[in-house]
């Protein structure tokens, strides 16, 4: 969904689970920090469709994971972006929750052309509808090759009803939550985002701009190659903001203790043996 969407969703279950407009904020900027793997000025838009990076780097249950341990509140913004960005279409791409683990396994069962591949080893199921994603979506985010289906879709299309009705619902929740004091919140949100995390939220802003009018505009006209240094240099001082003051936020979260962690992954992993031998003994195949 919108970037505006996600924040403002962000900024509303933050205000209305903890009553406080710091952690809010800090829901808020954790909500705007997946789309960053949406920018490729650093690569070419080809190399880029051929990773599948975007709503695959930073929308997954993994960097979500060690970013929550890293600031819980960070953490629960990136899993309410990921939230959202699942109901969104395949032409959008939804999210791609297991990368990069996902992509170990290449091989899926079931071709849109009636084939069916056997193999000895793990497979995916379906292929990813590639002939929609690609007759559809953004040049960027086609999909060069045939690929398993992977990602999680949903029915809304981003920018659109279900989109607009997150960003003006979360926004008028902000205001009546806190209507008997409007103006003294705005003056104590602005201060809070633009002072005390001034660095991080500049950063941000430095990031998206730039990497939005070079995708949106700049790559497609002739720029030279001071221009596209400038802009490069730009986003890279975004980033070093975002990143510098990003590391001020650490305040690692005792949620979970290391000793529960640890048998926890211990349980899926065996659980994860037993499931093979049992799926590969009942069906003589093993699909995800
Ligand atoms: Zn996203």
């Amino acid at each position: 969904m919108n970037l505006n969407s996600h924040i403002a969703f962000a900024l509303a279950v933050g205000l209305a689970a903890f009553h406080n407009l710091e952690v809010a904020i800090l829901v808020g900027i954790g909500a705007a920090l997946p789309d960053l793997d949406r920018e490729y000025i650093f690569t070419r838009r080809k190399v880029f469709a051929k990773y599948q990076l975007h709503r695959a780097l930073f929308h997954n249950i993994f960097v979500a994971t060690l970013i929550t341990y890293f600031n819980l509140y960070l953490g629960l913004g990136i899993f309410l972006h990921m939230a959202l960005d699942l109901l969104t279409s395949p032409t959008d791409r939804g999210i791609e929750p297991f990368f990069p683990l996902g992509r170990i396994v290449n091989a899926f069962k079931l071709h849109y052309d009636g084939k069916i591949s056997r193999s000895k080893g793990i497979m995916w199921y379906l292929e990813d509808p590639a002939s929609l994603i690609n007759r559809t979506a953004d040049p960027g985010l086609r999909e060069p090759k045939k690929i398993p289906w992977i990602r999680i879709y949903g029915p809304f299309k981003n920018s659109r009803l279900a989109d607009w009705t997150i960003f003006y619902g979360s926004f008028i929740f902000t205001q009546l939550y806190n209507i008997n004091n409007l103006l003294g919140w705005w003056e104590e949100f602005l201060e809070l985002a633009f002072i005390k995390f001034g660095l991080i939220d500049t950063g941000i802003i430095i990031f998206y701009v730039l990497g939005e009018l070079w995708r949106r505009k700049l790559q497609f006209i002739y720029v030279g190659t001071l221009t596209k240094g400038l802009i490069m240099g730009g986003m890279t001082i975004g980033l070093a903001l975002i990143l510098l003051q990003g590391a001020q936020l650490y305040s690692p979260n005792s949620l979970l203790d290391n000793d529960t962690i640890e048998l926890g992954l211990l349980c899926f992993g065996i659980g994860f043996i037993l499931a093979l031998i049992h799926v590969k003994w009942r069906f003589k195949e093993i699909i995800m």
